[in-house]
């Protein structure tokens, strides 16, 4: 999911951060301003840059987490801090401080219910299209695997768990804790925890953990075309 993409030619919209705060111990929520006529559908994505002489040209993908319908727009952005990347540079900026966002983009769209399994930060996405679904009423027969390493790491766990109730499955792979699975989401765990293999699945997070699931999944009877990943 970290592809660098290379759109130094490409326009983009010059916009302010409105607001900008920590969400976990690592990830960062930022609502910021949403140009007149911008859009998506829920799961896209755009690049982003900062707006500093610097770092302008040095873009990134991150996904919208708001509604459509919502006057700005908002990403959680995971802050690696180890090293002097964009999202070390994100993690110091703050309200006021301006971005540059690019066009939409993203294979991951909503098409019928199914089951979403997604870890880490590869959760934003399907906030977008969770929250929609959720305003919409037709979040129903859907089902969220979503797997972290400790409870610390799970990012909107609280309205994951609103929206979904017992549709909502906290998979913790470092940490026990009651009430949460300890497991990896392997090939006996997806063996396991579903029975229908002809629905719909949509699968985000780093790029071996979706190319692994992918796998396991088509090999178990999914359909190529009910499969919807972003890599
Ligand atoms: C379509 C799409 C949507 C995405 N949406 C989101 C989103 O909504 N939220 C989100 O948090 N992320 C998202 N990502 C991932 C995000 O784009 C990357 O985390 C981000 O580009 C990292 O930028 P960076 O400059 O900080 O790191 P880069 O310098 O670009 O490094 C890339 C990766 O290297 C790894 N790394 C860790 N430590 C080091 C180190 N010491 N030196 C070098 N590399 C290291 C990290 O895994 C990091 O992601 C998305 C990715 C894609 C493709």
């Amino acid at each position: 999911m970290c592809d660098k993409i290379n759109l130094n030619a490409m326009g983009g919209h010059i916009v302010k951060i409105l607001e900008a705060r920590f969400i976990t111990h690592d990830v960062k929520r930022f609502k910021v301003e949403k140009p007149e006529g911008y859009d998506f559908i829920p799961g896209q994505a755009t690049v982003i840059s900062l707006n500093l002489p610097d770092w302008k040209d040095e873009i990134r993908p991150f996904s919208f987490t708001n509604l459509r319908e919502a006057k700005y727009l908002e990403f959680m952005i995971k802050i690696y801090d180890d090293h002097n990347g964009v999202t070390k540079m994100l993690g110091k900026a703050n309200a006021d401080d301006e971005l540059i966002i690019h066009d939409v983009f993203g294979a991951i769209h909503y098409d019928k219910p199914g089951v979403f399994i997604a870890a880490g930060s590869g959760i934003t996405p399907l906030i977008s299209i969770f929250r929609d679904l959720y305003n919409q009423n037709k979040l129903r027969g859907n089902r969220l695997i979503y797997v972290n390493k400790t409870m610390d790491d799970v990012i909107m766990g609280e309205e994951l768990f609103k929206m979904l109730k017992k549709d909502f499955v906290n998979v913790l792979t470092r940490q026990n804790v009651i009430g949460y699975r300890e497991k990896r989401i392997d090939r006996n765990y997806l063996i396991e925890h579903i029975i229908d293999f002809s629905q719909y699945f949509y699968v985000c997070g780093p790029d071996d953990f979706v190319k692994e699931i992918t796998t396991i999944l088509l090999d178990l009877g999914a359909k190529p075309k009910s499969l919807i990943f972003e890599i």
